[in-house]
Parts: structure tokens; C-alpha cells; sequence
């Protein structure tokens, strides 16, 4: 890389870690073939200032995608991390417990649940918060990983039948995206869950970003327009297909992938109709 290429990549905003990732990572996500910003796809050459890992065309992109992408923001782009729960979250989730997780017959409890297949919490809630809230280390942690997904899955459910008070959350939302695809390489994957993370990652990093469009347009935003953000979540969904096509999945995981990606996008789509007919 020359010193010419790299000034063109000046980031956002200073930064005292610009030069902390160096070797492979950095080589790769400046190959010219991927700098396109990681929202609307656009060519965009303003990297992220702290990881240099995403690129931006705007601040605008930039101020959308960066409260979500905080959680992976210089971390090993190969793995997968889910953010600590908040102070907010954990008082919710406190509060949900006791409501039903998924449809389970006879019906169980969230709390109930998360006992039945984390065996890390020993069956016990007062372990299974220090999880979910410590910081991430360095790598990924599988079990970690997995509760929290539960646990923003079962936020947003909570928001969306008026259980909490209702409030469009990126993570919160990605944890409903993000389950099924979870759940549809669990079986293929038994004993080896740090693989799954990994072979996962830029599939759910793709997710991410749809789900915060979807944020946005649900629940407003400044700078994106409704309209903008149905378009970018176009876009969104056909590069998750092309991440499922890129990563390191059996094929028939591929396949499931690629049809969970389509029937939500079509499941929102007939969303967005039935509001708009509400609304005329
Ligand atoms: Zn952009
Ligand atoms: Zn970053």
C-alpha cells in the first residue's frame, strides 16, 4: 500500500489509534474492490477512524451506522461481538423475565429458558447478568454471544407487545434478525460454537446494518428519509445474500440463510403496506 493510497483514506476524525491495526487486516479492507461505504454502497473512501476496518461515503452514513458499529469498532473483524447490556436493558429485562419466550409448548418463561440452555448460568439469573453486562475481551466469546442474543431478541419482542415502552433500538431489533439465522446454523455446528461466530460474522455484521435502516425508518431519523432508508435496506438485504454466499457455511446453511434474508425483507414489505393503507 503507498503512502499516497493511504492519505486518500484520511479518516473522519483524529484519532490516536490510526495506526493500531496493521498486517492483514488493515491490507484487506483497503483492497480497492470493497471501498464502498457500508450503508448505501456508494463508493466511499472516509474509513472509520477508530478500526479502519469500514469505509464511509458521508458523516451522514457515518452518524447512522457508528452508535451500532461501536460494539465490533476495532475488534477482530473475523468474530462476532454483541455489546454489554446497558443499565436500561438489564432493569427491562428484569421486568420481562417472567413473560413468554418464543412459542414453546406449554409456554416458558424467558427466565426459564435461558436456565434450560445456558448451562454457564448454572440455572441461576444472578450469574447470567454479570455476563451479559461485563465488557467484551479481546475475543469472542460463544456463550456470551448467545445470551446476549437472547436477551436483545427478547427486548425487542417485549417493546413490540407493548411489554416495555416501545423504542426502536438497533441491537434490540438485530437480536430478532439475528436469532433465526443463529438458530439455523446451530445444527450443523454442535461443539463448536466459536466457529459458527466466526463463519457468522460478516453475515450478521450485513444484518446490522439492516436492522439499524429498519430502526430508522421506524423510528425516524435526521438525516435519512423514510424512502432512503426502504432503499438502502434493499441494498442491505442483497449484500447479506452476498455475504452467506462468501462465507465459510456448509451450503444447505446457505440456502436457509438466503430464504430467512428474503421472507423477512417480505414480511416488512407487506408491513410497510398494511401502515401505509392505515395511514390513507
Ligand atoms: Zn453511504
Ligand atoms: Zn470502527
Amino acid at each position: 500500500m503507498s503512502r499516497t493510497n493511504l492519505r486518500r483514506h484520511e479518516p473522519l476524525s483524529g484519532s490516536s489509534v490510526r495506526t493500531r491495526h496493521r498486517g492483514l487486516e488493515r491490507s484487506r479492507h483497503l483492497a480497492p474492490s470493497i471501498r464502498l461505504c457500508t450503508v448505501c454502497d456508494k463508493p466511499g473512501d472516509q474509513q472509520c477512524s477508530a478500526c479502519r476496518a469500514i469505509f464511509f461515503c458521508s458523516t451522514r452514513c457515518q452518524k447512522l451506522l457508528g452508535p451500532t458499529h461501536k460494539a465490533l469498532c476495532g475488534r477482530d473483524s473475523e468474530a462476532f461481538f454483541f455489546p454489554p447490556l446497558s443499565p436500561a436493558d438489564v432493569e427491562a429485562l428484569e421486568r420481562i423475565k417472567d413473560k413468554p419466550f418464543g412459542a414453546h409448548d406449554p409456554p416458558v418463561t424467558f427466565a426459564q429458558y435461558l436456565m434450560r440452555i445456558a448451562p454457564v448460568c448454572f440455572g441461576r439469573w444472578e450469574i447470567f447478568i454479570p455476563i451479559v453486562t461485563a465488557a467484551n475481551s479481546g475475543s469472542s466469546d460463544a456463550s456470551r454471544n448467545e445470551l446476549r442474543l437472547y436477551a436483545y431478541n427478547h427486548l425487542h419482542v417485549a417493546a413490540d407487545q407493548g411489554w416495555t415502552v416501545k423504542q426502536e433500538l438497533p441491537w434490540h431489533r438485530f437480536g430478532t434478525v439475528a436469532l433465526p439465522t443463529y438458530r439455523a446454523c446451530v445444527p450443523e455446528y454442535q461443539g463448536r460454537p466459536h466457529e459458527l461466530w466466526r463463519h457468522l460474522s460478516y453475515v450478521l455484521r450485513q444484518e446490522l446494518v439492516y436492522a439499524t435502516l429498519r430502526c430508522a425508518e421506524l423510528g425516524g431519523n435526521a438525516t435519512f428519509s423514510k424512502p432512503e432508508c426502504v432503499a438502502q435496506q434493499a441494498l442491505a438485504r442483497r449484500r447479506v445474500e452476498e455475504q452467506v454466499e462468501k462465507a465459510e457455511l456448509p451450503r444447505a446453511t446457505k440456502t436457509a440463510l438466503v430464504c430467512l434474508s428474503r421472507r423477512r425483507s417480505e414480511r416488512n414489505d407487506a408491513l410497510r403496506r398494511q401502515a401505509e393503507s392505515f395511514l390513507r
